[in-house]
């Protein structure tokens, strides 16, 4: 049976996403921002927390993870690199393992750049991808512990990933990311529509995730730093996509 998602806002930004398998009853949370909003959507949906599934150790994805432990004895996933900053890990994985919740089938993808460990899980045969906090809908995350070519590499990993995939990412940041794309690729007739869908999605109070993989290759600056006309828009034209790539993120950090 496919996998079921069921997402919602946890903190101020960060978005919770539970992951399940109608057929073995099994559900995984994506991060733990924050216990509540989680224990209040295990209810809305009736499904029972069996796995925590952990991208990355920032605070604002770990902090829910001792009370719903405690309360629902469920495992907890964390990458291997980080494990030590991340309470109560049951099981560390890393680049290509496999992360089973009930019959869905994950693998592990290392995603470094945002922290020095950040992994992104991917569940290729339900076409999703989690990716926390490494790329975002029309954005990326911060570069805050590896270098910005680490981040391009892990932005590319994830590029590679089919057009359909669903991408779950950490934060609803959408609407500022594409004011900032614009000033990119002004001209990126996706962009403009995603601009519009984006603003209707927001008015409506509705989240702007999860995006695709094509819808975010065709608009998202951060993946398309090895587009001539990106390069050429923040004057870099002929340097390396990573060169590219750390321009734009410098832009956005002064945004
Ligand atoms: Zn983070």
């Amino acid at each position: 049976m496919p996998a079921q998602t069921h997402l919602f806002l946890c903190l101020k930004d960060n978005y919770g996403v539970l992951l399940h398998d109608p057929g073995q009853g099994t559900t995984a949370a994506i991060d733990a921002p924050e216990a509540a909003p989680i224990e209040a959507a295990l209810k809305a949906t009736g499904w029972r927390l069996t796995d925590i599934l952990v991208t990355h150790h920032h605070a604002d994805h770990t902090q829910g993870i001792a009370e719903l432990k405690q309360k629902h004895r469920c495992r907890v996933v964390a990458p291997h690199g980080e494990a030590a900053k991340i309470p109560l890990v049951d099981e560390t994985v890393r680049e290509g393992d496999k992360v089973r919740v009930g019959s869905l089938e994950g693998r592990v993808l290392e995603t470094p750049g945002h922290t020095a460990g950040h992994i992104s899980y991917v569940f290729p045969a339900d076409k999703l991808a989690f990716v926390g906090d490494t790329l975002f809908s029309i954005g990326c995350g911060r570069v805050i512990e590896g270098t910005p070519e680490m981040m391009w590499q892990s932005l590319l990993k994830l590029r590679a990933l089919p057009d359909d995939t669903r991408i779950y990412c950490g934060h609803e940041y959408t609407q500022a990311n594409v004011r900032f794309a614009k000033t990119i690729e002004p001209a990126n007739a996706v962009l403009g529509a995603r601009a519009q869908e984006v603003d209707k999605l927001v008015a409506a109070h509705k989240p702007t995730i999860p995006s695709t993989m094509g819808a975010e290759k065709a608009a998202n600056p951060f993946l398309r730093a090895d587009v001539a006309e990106v390069a050429k828009s923040v004057g870099l034209s002929g340097q390396p996509a990573w060169k590219v790539f750390a321009e734009i993120r410098e832009r956005k950090n002064r945004s």
